[in-house]
């Protein structure tokens, strides 16, 4: 009777080392490492590495938002030197009613009122009429 033995697979007998980074991460790519052997310098064992993300610095260049342009403002990767930038969104007219006037001219026996408003910040017209009478 013949009897089918199992025996273990030998231990390699490497001694597991530090991991090393075989293909570094970048700010925006994962990369991989390697445990490498401290004796024999063989491979034991792979891992990926996550992407580090960007070093943002602080944010520059500011310019101060109008009424119809944002203010952009632009920061930079002190690894990779990648840019971002934003704009804070434009303020908008703030109209107020300059002054107004009455045009009798060009519809007689009908008054027209026009409202003139005027944007405190930029000077920026506009004019609203409407007929005012019969
Ligand atoms: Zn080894
Ligand atoms: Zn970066
Ligand atoms: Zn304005």
């Amino acid at each position: 009777m013949t009897v089918f033995e199992t025996r273990p697979i030998p231990a390699t007998g490497h001694t597991p080392g530090n991991w090393v980074d075989s293909d570094p991460a970048t700010c925006t790519e994962g990369g991989t490492r390697e445990q490498l052997c401290s004796k024999c310098g063989a491979v034991l064992a792979t891992d990926t590495i996550s992407p580090k993300g960007h070093n943002w610095g602080a944010w520059e260049g500011g310019s101060e938002p109008t009424c119809t342009s944002g203010s952009n403002e632009t920061r930079t990767c002190g690894d990779c030197g990648a840019t971002e930038s934003r704009s804070e969104g434009a303020l908008g007219h703030d109209y107020y009613l300059a002054y107004t006037e009455q045009d009798t001219l060009t519809n007689p026996g009908s008054v027209i009122q026009i409202d003139h408003y005027r944007c405190s910040r930029c000077g920026d017209e506009y004019t609203n009429s409407y007929s005012n009478g019969p």
